[in-house]
């Protein structure tokens, strides 16, 4: 074993002894039982990971309580110096980071630093401390101002697929706008959230501001139903999100909701199809293997060009890197679990078998010396059934489907019949098209001639079933601040 995966394996073991963060104490408590976890990439056992369920989210909501009045009456200029040292320290562990979110969800180095990215969303975040501002309401008969306020507790349901990017995504805003919170990462991929909590109390943030209890639906419902709790920032599936809002609704809790996508990607002919093809591939099938909410894994390809932007996606597949996550010449890894891989092969199998489209590569489980891992092959499917359950819903796994379009009022109309509205791709060479379709296009994001910027300052969100509330910007903040209205009259 080489000396920095022993030392994930050592930091993999510390963080499932330690088990949850509740106040400044680490606390192994099981109270919904433990998860067993294994490496993605190899199907090894690698912990026994702690589940917490009520009694954990209890005490969390309680010390999260309490940090409540100390947080917001810190200084500001030290409540943004706590945040950019966490920052300053979640950059200079990446590579540890990003080690141990190989082994956490199967994330290859190459394709993500997970430390690097957590981290811009902190500096962004830790600039806003001292810039939210209230507003004077314009009237004659005495002084009418609005004064943005935290909610106090927040509740942040961080999904797997990038545990340590969620919490810089969700953590840092709560935290700059005077919150308190409880984070929830999934039992298939803690370490990277608890990697952030132990960074986050190095760099000082005083006892109980953040609180992380590993667990899944158990600790989810506690956490969303606990009346302590003044909102829910959500991430995962729609399924999941319907039982959140049940469960929000016993005490009327606001929600932020970040869900799923089936992102269409339109090509039309006059794109640069060399890149289009590439970025199809290397977003829809590679990045991730898929698993990421706002991939384009819906591709239009106008009749005129499909056949040759088809020949160049089988072959981008065959050129992708699958391999070891933890080695930096493999681009895509394993998926999450067993089940994971088990479920995807399903929805292929099934696919093929309804007709779905034209297997055009893939569609098995990788063998050889990946054999052991969670492998699905890089696979495309052509001439796909618009309508069909493969080009409707989320496969969350390295599964393009490829659909044929003749003009443009057809592709956004087909792009449009879709329940999710996350993201939206277009590769086009026409500025006025451009333009127009992003307009036209019922989606969160729209994406022209590349890739997400992803940048901390840009809302993300969804239209539709992808979700309401943003991520990202002034809007990222917002979502953490209720506006209260003060009214001093006379004068
Ligand atoms: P999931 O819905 O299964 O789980 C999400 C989280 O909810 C986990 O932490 C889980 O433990 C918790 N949970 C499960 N049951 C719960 C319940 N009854 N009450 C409260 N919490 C509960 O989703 P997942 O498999 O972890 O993630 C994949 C999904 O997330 C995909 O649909 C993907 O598109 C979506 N996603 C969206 C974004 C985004 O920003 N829009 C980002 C990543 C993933």
């Amino acid at each position: 074993m080489s000396t920095s995966a022993s030392s994930t394996t050592d930091t993999i073991a510390r963080l499932t002894a330690q088990g949850h963060l509740i106040g400044d104490e680490w606390s192994p408590g099981d109270s919904a039982g433990r998860y067993a976890h294994h490496d993605p990439a190899t199907g090894r056992l690698q912990a026994e990971v702690a589940l917490g369920g009520a009694a954990e989210i209890d005490r969390a909501v309680a010390a999260a309580t309490a940090a409540g009045p100390g947080w917001r009456a810190l200084p500001l200029e030290e409540r943004a110096a706590i945040l950019n040292r966490l920052a300053d320290l979640l950059v200079a562990n990446d590579p540890g980071s990003a080690l141990l979110n190989a082994r956490d969800n199967g994330t290859p180095i190459s394709a993500m630093r997970p430390g690097v990215y957590a981290a811009a969303w902190v500096r962004y975040y830790a600039g806003w401390v001292d810039k939210v501002e209230g507003h004077v309401v314009p009237t004659s008969n005495g002084l009418d101002y609005v004064l943005p306020e935290p909610y106090g507790v927040i509740g942040a349901i961080v999904p797997w697929n990038g545990p340590m990017m969620g919490m810089g995504q969700k953590v840092a805003p709560a935290l700059a706008a005077g919150n308190t919170v409880v984070a929830k990462p999934p039992e298939i991929a803690p370490f990277g959230a608890l990697r952030f909590a132990e960074l986050a109390l190095e760099a000082g943030l005083p006892s109980g501001v953040l609180n992380v209890v590993t667990g899944g639906a158990d600790a989810g419902q506690a956490l969303v139903r606990d009346p302590r709790v003044g909102k829910v920032s959500f991430t995962g599936g729609h399924v999941t999100a319907r039982a959140v809002m049940v469960a929000a609704a016993e005490t009327l809790k606001p929600l932020a909701l970040e869900l799923g996508g089936k992102s269409a990607n339109i090509v039309f002919p006059d794109a640069d199809l060399d890149t289009a093809a590439m970025l199809a591939v290397l977003l829809g099938v590679g990045l991730l293997s898929g698993q990421g909410c706002a991939l384009p894994t819906r591709l239009f390809v106008h009749d005129d060009v499909y056949d040759e932007v088809v020949e160049r996606l089988v072959a981008q597949a065959a050129a992708l890197a699958v391999g070891d996550p933890s080695d930096a010449t493999s681009f895509m890894g394993p998926v999450v679990t067993d089940a994971a891989c088990q479920r995807i092969l399903g929805v292929i199998g099934r696919a093929t078998s309804e007709g779905s489209g034209r297997l055009l590569t893939g569609g098995d489980r990788l063998g050889g010396n990946l054999a052991d891992g969670y492998f699905v092959a890089p696979t495309i499917f052509g001439d796909v059934v618009h309508g069909s359950d493969l080009a409707t819903n989320e496969v969350f796994g390295p599964v393009l489907s490829v659909l044929r379009f003749t003009d443009e009022d057809e592709v956004v109309a087909k792009a449009n019949d879709s329940n999710f509205g996350l993201g939206a791709y277009v590769h086009t060479a026409d500025v006025g098209r451009a333009h127009r379709l992003a307009r036209r296009l019922e989606a969160g994001m729209v994406i022209i001639n590349g890739m997400p910027g992803m940048s901390p300052g840009a809302p993300f969100g969804g239209y539709k079933q992808s979700g309401f509330g943003r991520e990202g910007g002034r809007w990222g903040i917002e979502e953490f601040l209720q506006q209260k209205n003060v009214f001093i009259a006379g004068s």
